[in-house]
């Protein structure tokens, strides 16, 4: 089968493009199994999104203790990138991928191989726990023994302050460094495509929206449609994994 006559357009809109920024959201990993954030069979349809609000998880023990079973023992399951995350993988191998902002926690990029220091992780990451009081960090592996051991609440063991996921909750900053690093992108990209995101969370649709501000290429790659559709260069409809990996084989071959 040949490409889509779209498809062949956005491989010409993004030609030139020698520094893409890639935006991506929970429906590039649903073809790994992990659930989006709005979907029938999305991840609030089994968690109360109350319970990853900050000020109800400081006041509320009970909210902290459901949180933290969502986190143990494993938040994704054996959740492995699909062809989607290879596909940026790919993009950043041609040398054509200025960085990659990402609204996920679940380290699915990384997983398939992309470099730390290309990604912003605007939503935090599952990876991490700390205090909020004092800040320490901890090594999750110890607090998962602490938790299976019967501390369903853990404490920080320097200062007493409440322990915390490094996802970002409903109510709390984003983390500056990688937000930082996410606008410097916004500023020097040539080109951006959105993948598997309604674009409907903000200050993070901020950095898609400002390089199409700019004028540059705006490239939408979702399976319905997206808040700023009528912001798009052109809007690719269909499942990420198939079509991400499509339009850069198209682009760096
Ligand atoms: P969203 O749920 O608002 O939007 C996801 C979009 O992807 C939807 O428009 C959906 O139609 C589309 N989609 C789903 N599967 C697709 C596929 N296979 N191919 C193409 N499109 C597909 O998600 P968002 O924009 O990322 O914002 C939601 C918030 O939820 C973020 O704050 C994020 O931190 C959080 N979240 C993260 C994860 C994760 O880490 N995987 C999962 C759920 C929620």
């Amino acid at each position: 089968m040949g490409m889509s006559r779209d498809l062949v357009y956005a491989a010409r809109l993004l030609l030139e493009a020698e520094r893409i920024l890639i935006f991506t959201g929970a429906g590039i990993s649903t073809e790994s199994g992990i659930p989006d954030f709005r979907g029938t069979d999305g991840i609030w349809t089994k968690l109360s999104p109350e319970d990853f609000q900050l000020d109800r998880y400081v006041r509320d023990p009970k909210a902290r203790i459901r949180a933290w079973q969502t986190r143990f023992p494993k938040m994704f399951g054996n959740a492995q990138p699909n062809a989607a995350h290879e596909a940026v993988v790919d993009l950043w191998k041609a040398g054509k991928l200025l960085g990659c902002v990402t609204q996920n926690i679940d380290g699915l990029h990384q997983a398939a191989g992309l470099p730390q220091d290309l990604m912003a992780e605007l939503h935090g990451n599952g990876d991490g726990i700390a205090c909020l009081q004092c800040g320490k960090e901890y090594d999750p592996v110890e607090i998962e023994a602490r938790w299976v051991n019967g501390d369903l609440d853990p404490h920080c063991d320097e200062c007493g302050g409440i322990l915390k996921s490094t996802i970002v909750f409903f109510g709390e900053v984003l983390p500056q460094r990688e937000l930082l690093r996410a606008e410097q992108w916004a500023h020097e990209a040539d080109a951006v495509i959105s993948v598997g995101s309604s674009l409907s969370v903000y200050p993070a649709a901020y950095i898609p929206l400002e390089i199409a501000s700019r004028g540059e290429v705006f490239i939408i790659i979702n399976n319905s449609p997206t808040d700023l559709d009528s912001l798009a260069s052109l809007r690719l409809d269909g499942m990420a994994g198939t079509v991400l990996p499509q339009l850069v084989n198209a682009i760096v071959a």
